[in-house]
């Protein structure tokens, strides 16, 4: 009998369910023991990534085998991320039916380029889009890009922001570039995220020529102290500060700076989603008079990761600066997905969003946000019940905690990590080291909650008073 060969295996491999089937088995048992297990891996799941194969092989490797390579090396040395007590960054959950969509989408595996290439790919960005901007109350009629992070929606928006000033100035920045173009402000404040400055190197408007707005000790612009703004800006503002999670004064700053004909961009990665509930609105207010938006589905409304999303308020600005070609630019009836962002081939990821918006609905959205706040509180409160100071006004889902001591902080903060109880960031606030909790996870009760402060008391005590 003539040996099968490496297509033909694959080609039968496609039919068979086993192998979908192990990779469910697999995902199940993960899931069922991610709330029990460690937080981080310990050495020994560590040592276990040196079992995975250092060389390219020769021939091909069954299926089976590769997955089970997978779960019995990879799955110990995943951080537990889903599993309720993890507090690094601002990480984010990823909700059931969103996964299982995902999963499903990857079956499909749909290019959501272009409408032609997958007519329910393109379907279900139109209605995130219109979803989204009502939900988050933006101008009606603006335009969402789908993108993998808030770091490219950033970039997006500013890329709009800089070819719309420097069109306005009678200046084609797509067409020549930015060699001989008229000068382009930009000012932020001094507690910008970094992957602002990566933008703006990326952009060419350069991460050192920037004007910093000073802020107070909560990491805001002090609209005061604002400097001038006139039709040459892009202002670059914040909503949700990573440390703090504090959100700049929209309404003190961004009429005037309207007025001015500024480009004003708001960084929303984690704290945009605060519009989508009625009890956090208020930190919003005023921001939907900005001209775009970047934000990170995959945080706080707990999409599976490779969900950012650019908002401006002008469809065509940001079509104009993500074109293609210099003919380029289609208002057709059914949304072409690469009009809104720069790259062409990519996943549809929008099918996660879609799915994420629908299981939670308004008010799910609502819920979520809530919840993520009321934890950081329950936190904050619980955590100077034992003696910590809670650095930071809590008025978002972050929280800022210190010992008695720098040296204490670091300390308490280093056996925190390795306890495989929970897991938090640092940074360093007003000049002192800080320990940074996020509470972006639907997993996350109250019980996870005072758990943690357990681990802080027995980080703490390990340190020494
Ligand atoms: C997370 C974050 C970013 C970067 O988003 P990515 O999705 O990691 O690219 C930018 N700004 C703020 C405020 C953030 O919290």
């Amino acid at each position: 009998m003539e040996r099968e060969s490496i297509l033909e295996r694959l080609r039968r491999e496609a039919l068979e369910t086993d192998l979908l089937d192990r990779a469910r088995d697999y995902a199940l048992a993960y899931a069922a023991g991610v709330r029990g297990r460690r937080v981080v891996p310990d050495a020994d799941a560590l040592s276990g990534l040196g079992s995975l194969p250092a060389v390219l092989p020769e021939e091909p490797m069954d299926g089976k085998r590769v997955l089970d390579l997978l779960h019995r090396f990879g799955s110990p040395a995943t951080v537990a991320q889903t599993g309720g007590r993890y507090f690094g960054f601002v990480n984010g959950g990823s909700l059931p039916t969103a996964v299982a969509a995902r999963w499903l989408a990857d079956v499909w595996d749909q290019n959501a380029a272009l409408y032609v290439m997958s007519p329910i790919a393109s379907a279900l960005e139109a209605s995130c889009e219109e979803w989204l901007v009502d939900l988050l109350g933006l101008p009606a009629g603006s335009a969402a890009g789908f993108v993998g992070g808030t770091s490219l929606a950033t970039l997006c928006g500013l890329a709009a922001g800089r070819d719309e000033l420097l069109r306005r100035a009678g200046w084609d920045c797509g067409a020549r570039g930015l060699l001989g173009a008229p000068e382009i402000r930009v000012v932020l404040g001094e507690q910008a995220h970094a992957s602002v400055y990566k933008s703006l190197g990326l952009l060419g408007l350069g991460r050192d020529r920037v004007e910093k707005a000073p802020v107070d000790d909560q990491g805001r612009i002090l609209a005061k102290r604002m400097p001038k703004i006139d039709d040459r800006t892009l202002l670059i503002l914040q909503a949700g500060n990573v440390s703090t999670g504090s959100f700049d004064p929209f309404s003190a700053i961004i009429p005037a700076a309207r007025a001015a004909g500024a480009w004003i961009h708001v960084d929303g990665a984690f704290g945009l989603w605060a519009a989508a509930s009625g009890r956090h609105s208020h930190l919003m207010e005023g921001a939907a008079l900005a001209d775009s938006w970047s934000a990170d589905a995959h945080k706080t409304l707990n999409a599976p990761y490779d969900n950012g999303i650019v908002f401006c308020r002008s469809r065509e600005a940001l079509a104009t600066a993500m074109r293609s070609s210099g003919a380029y630019f289609v208002l057709s009836e059914s949304r072409d997905e690469m009009t809104y962002t720069p790259d062409m081939s990519r996943r549809a990821r929008a099918v996660d969003l879609w799915a994420t918006l629908l299981s939670l609905g308004r008010s799910g959205a609502a819920a979520l946000v809530e919840e993520l706040c009321a934890n950081a509180a329950l936190f904050a409160r619980l955590l100077a019940a034992e003696g910590f100071t809670i650095a930071n006004e809590v008025v978002f889902n972050q929280v800022l905690v210190t010992c008695g001591s720098a040296e204490q902080t670091i300390g308490t903060l280093t056996r925190l990590q390795t306890s495989g109880e929970c897991w938090c960031g640092s940074t360093t606030w007003n000049g002192a080291p800080a320990i940074r909790i996020s509470v972006c996870s639907y997993v996350t009760t109250p019980q996870d909650v005072e758990r943690s402060v357990r681990a802080f008391v027995s980080a703490r005590e390990g340190a020494g008073r």
